[in-house]
């Protein structure tokens, strides 16, 4: 799974997301951006789904 801070933006690749963003330090909350298609990788590579990344952003 690939989890990116709501706060900062920061991304991990890690199971679960951590209880501390460890860029920020705050107790964000963490949004699964994992890619779930092939076109990205599929969800076992890491890879980041670019529609759900940008859409955090706006
Ligand atoms: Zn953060």
């Amino acid at each position: 799974m690939t989890w990116k801070c709501a706060n900062c933006g920061y991304t991990l690749f890690e199971k679960q997301p951590p209880d501390k963003c460890p860029s920020c330090g705050e107790a964000c909350e963490f949004v699964d951006v994992s890619c779930y298609i092939p076109e990205c990788g599929g969800p076992d590579s890491g890879g980041i789904d670019g529609r759900l990344y940008k859409k955090e952003k706006e």
